[in-house]
């Protein structure tokens, strides 16, 4: 299937713009239970590595805007691998379990092992290790999978957008072979980093006929082992031409899959899960659905997101961060303080975007890139 020309707009680079995180006057210790203005809690954190990647997938990086003229951000501009530990530990305090690393492609961060050894030490207030995963694209899995596992990474998702090298090539967009990605899925079972996720983000009209050979690969090949999750096209980002009319619904995907493989609905195993679960109903495993577009689910939305080079996001679609590396690199300020201002920023969170996205069509909003901030 050809991949439609798409219109790219230019990058308006949002990454300066950031807010002071105020210290507020009174550092009470965190108790874990800090919750929004909407009532929701901090659980989940999620960390990128780089902005940089190797792949120019169209709907991310689109390579007309993402190219040599691109400017990354400089190596100073990256928060260290202590400074991010340091702040991990600080969202643990307020309820963070699970850490999840990503990027632009997280593996492509030098040493990444030395950072994971150093979160895996991190302990919940209770004395549990946090539940640490790593999104990538696969690309370097098979090289370091064990690696990873060795350094203490729970579990790792993989993106995989087709089945077919030609579609996935195009995909990708730097010819890529399919083939060494699955390299990289079998490698990290074969090192336990199990049960894999792997995510296709599906675009009607450019891989949807990869929905049905993708669910029977992974059901004939990887039943329990693998959970196949298909998330509609989101309107993250500037530059990647979105539009409704390439979002394929859930409903109507699930209905596909249904007819040629039946499914049974399954409980979410988490409170502010991301993904539906489902099951073939002849016991070949699960697979799941994320319907941010056609099902939002900010009801209980309890992640935060930290950009590379350290500005916390409290929505994907936040109109600005808030400087966390300031705090950090002020030799004046202790670890009370960052903390009491983390928690002062979450409990004035209200954001609910997905939410709100058909009901206020032009609501005022920065449309940060999926590279920059980590899905
Ligand atoms: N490079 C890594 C990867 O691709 O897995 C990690 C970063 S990537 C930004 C994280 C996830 O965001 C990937 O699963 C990717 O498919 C997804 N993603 C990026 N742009 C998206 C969009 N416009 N809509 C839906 N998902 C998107
Ligand atoms: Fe890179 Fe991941 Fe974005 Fe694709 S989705 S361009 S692999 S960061
Ligand atoms: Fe969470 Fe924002 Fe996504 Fe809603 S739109 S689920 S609040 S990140």
């Amino acid at each position: 299937m050809a991949e439609r020309s798409i219109p790219v707009v230019a990058l308006v680079d949002h990454r300066r713009a950031a807010r002071p995180m105020p210290i507020p006057p009174r550092a009470e210790r965190p108790d874990g239970q800090v919750l929004d203005r909407r009532g929701r809690p901090l659980r989940d954190l999620r960390i990128s590595v780089t902005d940089r990647c190797n792949f120019r997938c169209s709907y991310c990086m689109p390579k007309e805007v993402f190219d040599k003229e691109h400017a990354f951000l400089p190596h100073a501009e990256l928060l260290s691998f202590e400074e991010i530990t340091r702040l991990a530990g600080l969202f643990a305090l307020h309820g963070v379990k699970k850490l999840r690393i990503t990027g632009g492609e997280p593996l492509l961060r030098k040493n990444l092992e030395i950072l994971i050894a150093q979160l895996a030490q991190l302990r919940t207030p209770t004395g549990d290790k946090l539940d640490l995963t790593l999104t990538t694209n696969g690309s370097l899995l098979a090289r370091k999978a064990q690696l990873l596992k060795d350094a203490g990474l729970d579990r790792v998702t993989v993106s995989l957008d087709a089945l077919d090298d030609a579609v996935f090539r195009r995909m990708n967009d730097v010819d890529f072979p399919v083939a060494e990605v699955m390299r990289g899925i079998e490698a990290a079972l074969a090192a336990g980093l199990a049960p894999i996720k792997v995510n296709m983000v599906v675009r009607r009209g450019v891989n949807d006929g990869q929905v049905l050979p993708m669910a029977r690969h992974f059901r004939e090949h990887f039943a329990h082992r693998v959970v196949l999750r298909f998330i509609e096209f989101m309107d993250v980002g500037a530059t990647n031409g979105w539009r409704m009319d390439e979002v394929l619904p859930s409903a109507r995907l699930l209905e596909r899959i249904d007819a040629a493989f039946p499914l049974r609905a399954l409980d979410p195993t988490a409170p502010g899960e991301t993904a539906g679960r489902w099951a073939y109903a002849d016991g070949a495993g699960e697979i799941g659905v994320i319907s941010s577009v056609t099902q939002a689910f900010c009801g209980d939305c309890n992640r935060a997101r930290l950009s590379t080079e350290g500005k916390l996001y409290l929505c994907l679609f936040a109109n600005q961060g808030h400087d966390l590396r300031a705090l950090l690199r002020d030799p004046a300020i202790d670890d009370a303080q960052i903390a009491a201002a983390i928690g002062a920023v979450w409990s004035q969170r209200a954001d609910r975007y997905s939410e709100l996205r058909g009901a206020v069509p032009d609501a005022p909003r920065a449309k940060l890139e999926m590279s920059y901030i980590g899905g």
